[in-house]
């Protein structure tokens, strides 16, 4: 059961309609995707976004990291050393965390599919259905609420709007969306390191006072100011959760050590894989700080991946964020997990459970 050839892909889906954050607008996902076979003929698939505002991650470092670094760090290698191959794509060479996620993504798929369960009870067993947020994309007030009562219609009870751009104008947008919604509806709120502590214990402060109470406010602050959101948690009764700040295992553990943060966001492209992100949900665990597992705006193999990865670790990774596959127009990825707007069904098959993939363009 040796690692024998490599294979990468394009993977572009077009979305229903565009993503925006404070960060970046975009329309479709574009994903690369890693293919890795092993000498007895078993598949394994892995993908990564190119976010390069968020991890500096492009298509074209990707396929170089892997290519030159990674692959050639493994090749060979008999899946019964999960944990060694970990170790060598770690060490293969500093940062590209997505590109080694894409690859860790792959290895689990195979390590699973060779043991022949669903990658969730390869983790250790748990729950096979989870239930996402939705993202409500910052944009007019009138525009927001009317994405928020279309997702509360398909039956979404926690909803994730972007704010960030503009305090007042958030500040509108929140209170549009609140009253329209009603208080049965969790709000988290996303600002994408848009705000300042200041401007955020200000805000956050006022629609309290006003009556809107939200489930957590993530990443108020930019990603390096630590004290900031460190400030911010404790002067704020509502929750407050690193994402942007918690991008690897050290920096998560360090959060986690200096009472930073009350939640922190768990990614694969971030942490730079599975063994990673396996290592931040474990360790949180240990100081009983709640998770989230979120995802990118990447294709439905890594969010598969991811919520194996949550509902092996239901007991830390409290809070789901994996709604990035009901925002594209299509599921290219056949067999699998299955993503039915809030509801998210593991599949029982080996691995991540992937019979074929549409659309792929192999490089
Ligand atoms: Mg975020």
């Amino acid at each position: 059961m040796k690692l024998s050839k490599l294979r990468l892909a394009r993977l572009k889906v077009p979305l229903v309609t565009p993503f925006k954050t404070a960060l970046r607008s975009v329309d479709h996902v574009d994903d690369i995707v890693v293919e890795i076979a092993m000498d007895n003929g078993m598949v394994g698939f892995g993908s990564a976004p190119a976010t390069a505002v968020i991890t500096g991650d492009t298509h074209a470092s990707m396929v170089s990291a892997i290519e030159r670094f990674i692959w050639p760090a493994i090749a060979g290698k008999n899946i019964r050393d999960l944990n060694e191959i970990c170790r060598l794509i770690d060490k293969s060479m500093i940062h590209n965390s997505s590109a080694k996620a894409a690859v860790e993504i792959a290895i689990y798929d195979l390590w699973s599919q060779s043991l022949g369960v669903p990658l969730y009870q390869a983790l250790g067993g748990g729950i096979a259905k989870l239930k996402t947020d939705i993202t409500i994309s910052v944009n007019s007030p009138d525009e927001m609420v009317a994405d928020a009562i279309k997702a509360v219609d398909l039956g979404y009870d926690t909803l994730k709007l972007k704010v960030g751009k503009d305090l007042q104008l958030d500040i509108d947008r929140i209170d549009a969306v609140a009253k329209a919604v009603g208080p049965d509806i969790r709000l988290r709120l996303d600002a994408n390191q848009g705000w300042s502590a200041k401007q955020c214990i200000q805000a956050i402060s006022a629609m309290n006072r006003a009556g809107i109470e939200f489930e957590l406010i993530e990443q108020p602050v930019a990603a390096e100011d630590i004290s900031g959101l460190k400030h911010c948690t404790e002067q704020l009764h509502t929750p407050v959760m690193a994402d942007e700040t918690a991008f690897s295992f050290a920096q998560s553990l360090q959060l986690m050590q200096n009472q930073g943060c009350d939640i922190i966001n768990i990614k694969l492209m971030k942490a730079g894989g599975i063994s990673k992100a396996l290592n931040i949900a474990d360790a949180a665990a240990v100081y009983r700080l709640p998770c989230m597992m979120g995802c990118m705006l990447e294709s439905s193999i890594g969010v598969a991946a991811a919520a194996h990865l949550a509902a092996s670790r239901y007991q830390v990774i409290e809070k789901i964020d994996l709604d990035a596959p009901t925002l594209c127009q299509f599921n290219p990825v056949v067999g699998s997990v299955a993503f039915n707007d809030a509801t998210i069904t593991l599949n029982q098959s080996p691995g991540l459970g992937i019979e074929s993939i549409q659309s792929l363009a192999y490089l």
